[in-house]
């Protein structure tokens, strides 16, 4: 009989295919997680000022952020340096994402992400596009994932 043989062949190609599969995945998992590290120590060690580490610490500090306003009234401050946004339920330990609670790697809050903005001598801008995400009600237990966008 031929056909124990042809269901071994089979077998034999599908799991080298899913070996295939698992290695091209686990590659580009392991990539995207040296990515999100990356970005996370950024923001972590990002002083969100303007000029950079030469600049003269007499001088005024100047934040590198921006107040954005949403059409649904939604703000958000982003960091133009390098990435980080603070939105109003933000707190110095926990980032809400998506109804989701996230450790806030900056350690930096609403209330200090507004205070960056009144030390910016950038303009605030708002939006007529209206933003796609869902404010949802925090969950109880504390973070224990990252968040970056
Ligand atoms: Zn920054």
């Amino acid at each position: 009989m031929k056909v124990p043989e042809l269901v071994n062949v089979g077998q034999a190609l599908w799991k080298k295919e899913l070996e295939l599969v698992q290695k091209k995945h686990g590659r580009k998992f392991k990539q995207q997680e040296t990515f999100e590290q990356a970005k996370i120590r950024h923001q972590r060690d990002c002083s969100h000022l303007k000029g950079g580490p030469n600049r003269n610490r007499l001088s005024r500090k100047d934040y590198n952020v921006s107040k954005h306003t949403f059409i649904d009234c939604t703000v958000r401050i982003r960091c133009l340096t390098c990435g980080m946004k603070w939105f109003k339920d933000d707190t110095r330990s926990i980032l809400i994402r998506n109804g989701k609670e996230h450790i806030n790697h900056t350690g930096l809050g609403w209330t200090d992400a507004l205070k960056m903005v009144e030390d910016s001598t950038n303009t605030p801008s708002a939006s007529e596009h209206f933003p796609q995400f869902k404010k949802e009600d925090a969950h109880k237990k504390g973070p224990t994932e990252y968040y970056t966008d």
